[in-house]
């Protein structure tokens, strides 16, 4: 009997272990039921297509500063997450950073890294710092594993993985058609006008404050100076007012109680930029 209830035991806590998984940095327990890798191939995918579809900029001072803010971040995620017992999160990552050509107020990173910018977006960042800002928020979506997070929540509200099932190819051999569709839905690509622009469905509040935390201590480990954040989310609540509100805005609103979240976590994000600044004096603030 009591070999039983051990063995009972045993089995539970290992779907626990199988379906749960730890944010970096933020410990934050998810619900995991695909392995976040599984989603790379059709990231991949989704992201060729963006490109192939869309006019990308090769050259120029915007393309420089982002792919600079891009690969500066990138090494203090990589560093952070290695010291911390992480870099599993970080398996098959083939990361991206490219700038196309649309009036689109948008940026955003696909699972594997794969970052795209509008320029629509460009002069809200204004410079390299609000780059970064916007850079250091896409990324951590992608170190967080959000995308798996929502897709194991859509697989298992379509019914494609059932208690106890976890896997992509498990959610693919019962429902092939929903579980593409879920990804589609997730990250799809749109064509309003003449170019396509790739799209991501907003995130949940949760999600959102944890990339906020995420992407203003990997900024300010980059050294890019993390007060510029609060600046850059006034500038987008101001660009709201108007016309048509920025793309960028109807996933990520610019409200007090982000920005307040934003001036709590400030001071400690403040003493890692000086860190880093201190250590690196020649690849400062730029
Ligand atoms: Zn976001």
């Amino acid at each position: 009997m009591k070999m039983k209830r051990f063995i009972i035991a045993s089995l539970a806590s290992l779907v626990f272990v199988v379906a749960c998984q730890k944010v970096p940095l933020t410990g934050r327990n998810q619900l995991m039921l695909i392995n976040s890798k599984e989603l790379l191939p059709m990231s991949f995918t989704s992201y060729k297509e963006v490109l192939d579809t869309s006019k990308v900029l090769r050259s120029g001072s915007q393309v420089e500063m982002v792919k600079r803010a891009g690969q500066r971040i990138r090494k203090s995620v990589e560093a952070y997450l290695t010291a911390n017992n992480y870099s599993q999160v970080l398996e098959g990552f083939q990361w991206e950073f490219n700038v196309i050509e649309n009036k689109a107020v948008n940026a955003w990173c696909m699972p594997g890294g794969k970052v795209v910018f509008y320029t629509g977006i460009l002069p809200i960042c204004r410079d390299e710092t609000g780059i970064a800002v916007v850079m250091g928020h896409e990324i951590s979506h992608a170190i967080a594993s959000h995308g798996a997070e929502r897709m194991s929540q859509g697989l298992l509200a379509q019914g494609a993985l059932t208690a106890g099932q976890v896997g992509l190819g498990v959610a693919m051999a019962n429902k092939p058609q929903e579980t593409q569709n879920i990804w589609m839905g997730l990250y799809g690509i749109a064509a309003p006008a003449a170019a396509s622009v790739g799209y991501i469905l907003p995130n949940s509040r949760n999600q959102e404050s944890e990339a906020d935390r995420l992407g203003l201590t990997f900024m300010a480990m980059a050294g890019y100076d993390p007060r510029a954040a609060v600046d850059f989310w006034q500038r987008m609540a101001q660009a709201s007012g108007g016309q048509k509100p920025p793309q960028w805005l109807s996933t990520h609103p610019a409200d007090n109680s982000r920005v307040s979240n934003l001036q709590k976590l400030m001071p400690d994000a403040v003493k890692l930029y000086n860190k880093s600044t201190g250590n690196t004096k020649s690849t400062g603030r730029r």
